[in-house]
């Protein structure tokens, strides 16, 4: 389980982050809704150790997470794909994905295991794997990030807006994908500006307004609040 407990994020005197609580607990695949800006990353890049919490705990399994380096976040299990994918565009597929076992580099045999399991949920990467990561399409680039973040053994994966800037066939890929990540027992936490496709295959869903968790909830009960609709979803 990763609980976050009154957590509170600052940049300089700007707070991004107000007292959230939220949880994502072992098997679960749970969305994070919300606008431009209200703090979606912010959860993620404070989990990862990437920002420093003002105020709050973010416990995974009963470890403190606030103070950790962003490494050791990553050995404990809780990794991150961030939005914009953030690969190394002149490194081949297969250096990008390397990178993401880097905390496990003494590991050569699991990290040869762990590669043989990226490429069979990717096929599309194995026939790329010497090609420049650049070169790929945005959504084979989105396959190669999160291929990447599995690389680094997550039993918790934050995944920031993987459908950003992908073509409606690419987002359902991506989709399919994630469920079947977590299917296989991996805990999700998934920030989506794409609603409805990210309500349909969660489990439990948050909203985040201003940094502050405003709702939680079922995906169909969020999926049938007027004001969710009328924000995130459309007609
Ligand atoms: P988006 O979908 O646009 O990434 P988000 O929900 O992920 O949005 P965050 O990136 O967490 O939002 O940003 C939350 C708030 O913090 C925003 O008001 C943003 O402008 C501000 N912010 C984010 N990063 C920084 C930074 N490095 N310095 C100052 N302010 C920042």
């Amino acid at each position: 389980m990763l609980r976050f407990e009154n957590v509170s994020q600052h940049y300089g005197s700007f707070r991004a982050l107000n007292g959230v609580n939220l949880e994502a607990r072992d098997g679960e695949l749970v969305v994070l809704l919300g606008a431009n800006g209200a703090g979606k990353s912010s959860i993620f890049l404070t989990a990862s150790g990437l920002n420093r919490a003002s105020g709050g705990s973010i416990r995974f399994r009963n470890q403190e997470l606030v103070g950790m380096k962003p490494s050791q976040i990553v050995e404990l299990g809780v990794v991150l794909c961030p939005e914009g994918r953030k690969l190394f565009p002149q490194m081949s597929v297969l250096q990008n994905l390397m990178l993401g076992a880097y905390v496990h580099r003494g590991d050569k045999a699991g990290n040869q295991r762990k590669l043989d399991e990226v490429y069979s949920l990717f096929p599309i990467l194995a026939e790329r794997s010497g090609q420049a990561a650049g070169s790929l399409s945005g959504g084979q680039q989105q396959m190669v990030a999160i291929a990447r973040a599995l690389m680094g053994r997550p039993q918790t994966l934050l995944l920031d807006e993987p459908s950003l800037g992908l073509a409606p066939l690419v987002v359902k890929q991506v989709f399919e994908v994630i469920q079947r990540i977590n299917r296989a027992g991996t805990t999700v936490l998934l920030a989506e500006q794409n609603a409805y496709a990210a309500l349909k295959i969660a489990h439990r869903a948050y909203v985040i307004e201003s940094g502050r968790i405003v709702m939680e909830g079922a995906p169909d009960a969020l999926m049938n609040n007027t004001a969710v609709r009328k924000a995130y979803i459309g007609a």
